[in-house]
């Protein structure tokens, strides 16, 4: 067994034996597996840090997925949710759904209309679902590796199947691009069936693989508008996080259609399609041939809706991102520093609070946005390597997201945790070493 195989067993005992029941009642034994052999149990968690079953004490950069850009249980956010029980918790029209709404036209620059839902897959299905009802169109074209959810027409992430399960005749709806402007071009001009382009707006994974330039995007615009086709940023990670009005206000391109969650519901389960009312006034339309129905006995939920107010009015108001922002930077660069002290190859890139790490190969993007070849960028991140590294960090006390490909930094991560952070990751890399992951 390898020497950090061996340490995270002793460290997370009762996460172990935890893993054991879950596999007689869960299929694979809970929901997030990694790291392989089992996950490390959480028991409460406040701020940037959680608590393990054993009593660990870990620096969380999982942070929900990206949903708490605010830490866990953020005051403001707890006491909403807190005033909400007691005056019932499921009141379906509720004054407060209209608030959330509100503010998310509020904040996101294309939002016209607001339809609320309950997570970030359903929220790309229904703005598929727009989309094709808008244009009398039925294909759907997406990026290679980018994710949206785990719903039949964005479950593929690339040409390789990635689930079983999906028939034939709805893959055969969906188109897989490569990031390239010139191979959208040839498929809007051959294809008049292309209903919407769907993509994140700053690359696959929320940005590990980043688009191919900064134009990008505005070339990406100009040819859905000229070709009738609907243009959806998937900004359920980006949304109230690469800034207040996500990533289309930071890059300046207003699409058609926003899918929004994570960040938009302070930690609960909710999302929202955002977008034109030409389009998101079909789920009211008198005509029946093009009415669209989207039903969710959870859909703008009061609890949600308080957390959702509470989490978007703190991202208005206070200096929520530019401090998760510094303290993204902080961690990259001392990540880059520890990368340069121990002699291993490798680098950080990201933008706003997102940090992505690819140990093995060097880049000259300077901490920004990485110009390696997806292709490179992939085989340095495979999953064994990673999976070693994550587990070698929470060794450390740190726990990383996309399995150890990346930090979601938060606004409420201290100075002192993200100086905490890189000694462990010069310690994960000491113990990498010892066992040839890096060399
Ligand atoms: N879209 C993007 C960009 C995501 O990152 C995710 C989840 O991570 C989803 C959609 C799906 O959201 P959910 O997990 O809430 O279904």
């Amino acid at each position: 067994m390898s020497a950090i195989l061996e340490r995270y067993a002793q460290r997370f005992p009762k996460s172990a034996e935890l893993h054991r029941d879950a596999l007689e009642v869960m299929p694979g034994g809970d929901i997030y597996r990694a790291p392989d052999p089992f996950p490390v149990y959480v028991d409460s968690a406040e701020g940037a840090i959680k608590r393990d079953l054993d009593g660990n004490e870990i620096i969380d950069y999982l942070m929900g997925s990206g949903a708490l850009l605010l830490g866990h249980d953020h005051p403001a956010i707890a006491d909403a949710v807190r005033a909400q029980v007691g005056q019932g918790m499921h009141l379906l029209s509720n004054r407060l759904a209209i608030r959330w709404a509100e503010l998310i036209k509020e904040l996101i620059p294309s939002a016209e209309r607001v339809r609320l839902t309950a997570s970030g897959t359903e929220t790309t299905y229904l703005a598929l679902r727009l989309a094709r009802a808008y244009t009398g169109r039925k294909r759907i074209a997406k990026f290679q590796r980018h994710f949206h959810g785990w719903h039949d027409y964005v479950a593929p992430e690339s040409d390789r199947a990635t689930t079983a399960g999906i028939p034939d005749e709805a893959l055969s709806t969906v188109v897989i691009l490569e990031p390239d402007i010139a191979a959208v071009e040839r498929l809007l001009e051959e294809d008049d069936d292309v209903a919407a382009i769907i993509l994140e707006p700053t690359g696959a994974h929320w940005g590990q693989f980043p688009l191919p330039n900064p134009q990008f995007l505005h070339d990406l615009r100009d040819l859905t508008a000229r070709h009738g086709v609907v243009m959806i940023m998937d900004e359920v990670i980006t949304g109230f996080r690469a800034s207040c009005g996500g990533a289309q206000e930071r890059f300046g391109v207003l699409p058609d259609l926003t899918t929004l969650s994570k960040v938009a519901g302070g930690g609960l389960a909710g999302g929202a399609v955002a977008g034109k009312a030409e389009i998101l006034d079909l789920m009211a339309s008198p005509d029946d041939s093009r009415l669209v129905l989207n039903s969710g006995t959870f859909n703008g939920n009061p609890l949600v809706a308080a957390a959702g107010i509470a989490s978007l009015e703190l991202v208005a108001n206070e200096p929520v991102n530019e401090r998760a922002d510094a303290m993204a930077e902080r961690l990259k660069r001392g990540l880059d520093d520890a990368l340069m002290k121990m002699e291993v190859s490798g680098h950080v890139h990201g933008i706003a609070s997102m940090v992505h790490l690819v140990l093995g190969v060097e880049c000259s993007c300077g901490g920004g946005i990485c110009t390696l070849p997806h292709s490179e960028i992939e085989k340095a991140t495979e999953s064994e390597r990673v999976n070693m590294l994550r587990m070698a960090m929470l060794n450390e006390g740190v726990d990383m997201m996309s399995g150890g490909r990346g930090f979601m930094v938060s606004a409420v991560h201290t100075e002192e945790q993200i100086d905490r952070t890189v000694e462990a990751f010069e310690r994960a890399l000491s113990s990498l070493r010892e066992e040839g992951v890096v060399t």
